[in-house]
């Protein structure tokens, strides 16, 4: 390793997703608060549900009235728990629901990482108050970073106050996404990138993609595998040597994660080992009866 990098071990060595070190022993809880979302992926199909186990499902959205006695009761049930995450269902930077919900985690509970996942397309312009509430690592979700492929994949982007689509879209969404890595990655945050495998579409881009985001100061990668659902219900999802395969190329470019287990946004304990969210959050969550995808 270059001794120059960034020394992320005091994240590391508390946070289940981002090393194959001591972290993965670490619990981590995620709060459900984000509702709304300022792209459309099409494969993604929000829900709230009880059953399904995959990014962008939840029992409701959390309310963060319930966001203390959520945590109290987390810690009890998983003290295991070192990170807070906001990953959904929606983005977390499209409202200012999980911003909000930093701020009173970071209250009662200051000693936790605080994680955010977000799609990067606000990340530049919400940095600074990412920083005021704590946040320490930021997940950007990059699915590739050719406008022609970022436009086969993403079907409309909200800018400047209107839903956009086509492939000048498609770069002001990467020109965004590579802006807000940069400047999280300056501001010392930890930036993890995930990337959907969607094999035909995007497979042929990992090794650029992955050169794109450690260029602008990424530490990690971690490759996700096509769940088809939504306008990509018909897609293959990628083979166990696909995943293989393009783990490689990514990382010759940067450090790869190889345990994610491709939580729900409303998962609470230690990945792989514990599954507490039914037990925290099958009471308390409100369902929603009407979901804007905009
Ligand atoms: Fe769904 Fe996330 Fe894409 Fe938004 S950014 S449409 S929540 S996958
Ligand atoms: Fe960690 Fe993967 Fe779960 Fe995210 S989806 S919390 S990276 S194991």
């Amino acid at each position: 390793m270059n001794t120059s990098e960034p020394d992320y071990s005091h994240l590391t060595r508390r946070h289940p997703c981002l090393s194959d070190g001591p972290g993965l022993r670490s619990g981590r809880l995620h709060l459900p608060v984000s509702p709304r979302c300022n792209i459309q992926c099409r494969f993604c199909r929000r829900a709230f549900n009880g059953l399904e186990e995959r990014p962008g499902v939840a029992r409701g959205i959390l309310d963060l009235a319930d966001v203390p006695a959520l945590l109290a009761r987390a810690l009890e049930l998983c003290p295991e728990i070192a990170v807070v995450g906001i990953a959904g269902p929606g983005d977390t930077l499209a409202s200012d629901h999980a911003l909000e919900a930093f701020r009173i985690v970071g209250r009662l509970q200051p000693d936790l990482v605080k994680c955010l996942s977000t799609n990067g397309l606000l990340l530049e312009e919400r940095l600074s108050e990412l920083l005021a509430v704590g946040v320490a690592t930021v997940t950007v979700t990059v699915n590739g970073v050719r406008p022609e492929t970022v436009s086969r994949i993403v079907a409309s982007v909200a800018l400047e106050g209107f839903r956009q689509a086509g492939e000048q879209a498609a770069e002001q969404l990467t020109r965004r996404q590579l802006a807000g890595i940069r400047a999280a990655a300056a501001a010392g945050l930890l930036v993890k990138v995930n990337m959907v495998l969607i094999p035909g579409l995007n497979d042929g881009e990992v090794a650029a993609t992955a050169e794109a985001v450690r260029r602008a100061g990424a530490a990690l990668f971690n490759l996700i595998p096509l769940l088809p659902q939504g306008d990509f219900a018909r897609f293959r999802p990628p083979s166990c040597g696909d995943l293989q395969a393009a783990r490689s190329l990514a990382e010759a470019h940067l450090p790869v994660f190889r345990h994610c287990h491709h939580c729900r946004a409303d998962a609470v304990g230690v990945p792989g080992v514990s599954d507490l969210s039914g037990a925290l959050y099958g009471a308390s969550a409100r369902p929603v009866e009407t979901f804007s995808h905009g």
